[in-house]
């Protein structure tokens, strides 16, 4: 086939796995560099690694070794089946289930060896059932509410739910602990409610230890928490979103984040370009005229994979040869279209890069977030199952000894 001056009809080059030139690209050295810079910071506390939501979207096995690798010893997820899928894929440390299961879910949750955290009496009755029928001794974690009230025992019920773990044969009172509503928060009246939430943590463990019933492992801290509040590092920290190498909060610690390395990069290729004249409204709508006579890239990537169709009414670029350009139309379900500018350069198989750094440009995840007014949280766990991950080390590439060994 002859290509035209363009060179739309060359087939796209390199890339991930499939025919879409689509992929999200890990990077677990990061991901085992971000979790040393993290276990340095908090020791001797423990560090457990939040790989909830498919690991925030990075894929939540491969980040579950590097996090491992890097110094974490434990794992927490939100959900059983969660948990099923790392212990599937051989993974053996302790993994912290964050919410109390439904009854239903406790016989799979002990056969599983994942360690529940419970706060109601029905949740206990439940684990001491499934704990007792399957012959085994399981640890709990019996988990406070201090002030973010979404899940956990009011602190004046925490003695009665454990002493109900207590009293069960087949359950051992193995961690206590809490969250924080605004431990990203910098104003006065939330580093005081963050304060305030530890002092009432404080209070309940002291009354149980009164009752001897010290908890063996205390933890209270997420990732803001682990940064900025060093005195609520307890036993254990559970970082999710510093692990990723993001931010909680848009300039929140600098000091540290500028330690950390973003794991996530969205990457496609160029899948057709033309040259379009002024005025020209590329895309649904035809919301927006081209300015000045342009090449229009077209790239196979759109909002079913998580690129939010906002991104257009938000001036969210993208880079193409190193630069930012702006989309040139609103996001498709399954393609955007990139204004060049008048730059004949721009050839399909050419690299195009949503998040991550191409040359000296980049565009991370909080600056999606701040755009479209929400958190980097918000926008990585977007990234859709279909855009395939690809694994790659930055450790093992760059750093050799260095970054690949930072345990030592
Ligand atoms: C998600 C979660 C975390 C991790 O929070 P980050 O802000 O991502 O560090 C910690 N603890 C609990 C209970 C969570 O739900």
């Amino acid at each position: 086939m002859a290509e035209d001056p363009r060179g739309n009809a060359a087939p796209s080059q390199g890339g991930p796995p499939g025919y879409r030139p689509a992929w999200v690209e890990i990077d677990v050295g990061a991901i085992r560099h971000n979790c040393a810079v993290l276990h340095r910071l908090c020791a001797p506390s423990a560090l457990c690694v939040v790989v909830k939501a498919d690991g925030y979207g990075h894929g939540a096995e491969p980040v579950a070794r590097a996090a491992l690798d890097g110094g974490a010893s434990w794992l927490a997820v939100a959900l059983v089946e969660e948990g099923a899928a790392l212990r599937a894929a051989g993974l053996e440390c302790p993994i912290l289930v964050l919410s109390e299961p439904p009854p239903s879910a406790m016989a799979d949750l002990v056969a599983l060896r994942l360690t529940p955290t419970a706060y109601t009496r029905a949740g206990v009755t439940a684990l001491a059932q499934a704990a007792e029928a399957a012959h085994t001794v399981v640890d709990v974690h019996v988990k406070v509410d201090t002030g973010m009230h979404r899940v956990g025992a009011d602190p004046a019920d925490v003695p009665e739910v454990v002493g109900a773990v207590v009293g069960a044969a087949h359950l051992t009172f193995a961690g206590l602990w809490t969250h924080f509503a605004v431990a990203d928060g910098t104003d006065r009246e939330d580093r005081e409610f963050t304060t305030a939430q530890l002092r009432r943590f404080a209070d309940v463990s002291a009354t149980l230890a009164g009752a001897g019933l010290r908890a063996p492992l205390l933890h209270a801290a997420n990732s803001a928490g682990a940064m900025c509040h060093p005195e609520a590092r307890l036993d254990m920290v559970r970082c999710g979103i510093a692990a990723y190498g993001l931010a909680p909060a848009a300039g929140l610690a600098p000091e540290v984040v500028s330690q950390l390395r973003p794991a996530m990069s969205l990457r496609a290729r160029v899948s057709m370009v033309r040259g379009l004249e002024t005025g020209e409204r590329p895309s649904y709508g035809r919301r927006h005229p081209l300015p000045e006579p342009s090449v229009v890239a077209t790239v196979p990537i759109g909002y079913a994979d998580g690129v939010p169709r906002r991104a257009f009414d938000t001036e969210i670029p993208v880079l193409v040869g190193g630069r930012p350009r702006p989309l040139a139309g609103v996001v498709t379900m399954d393609q955007i279209l990139v204004d060049c500018g008048p730059d004949p350069e721009v050839r399909p198989g050419d690299e195009v890069v949503l998040l991550g750094t191409q040359g000296d440009a980049r565009i991370g995840a909080w600056d999606w977030a701040t755009r479209l007014g929400t958190i980097a949280y918000e926008v990585v766990c977007d990234i859709g199952p279909r855009v395939p991950r690809v694994t790659v080390d930055s450790g093992r590439l760059a750093g050799r000894g260095s970054e690949g060994d930072e345990r030592g």
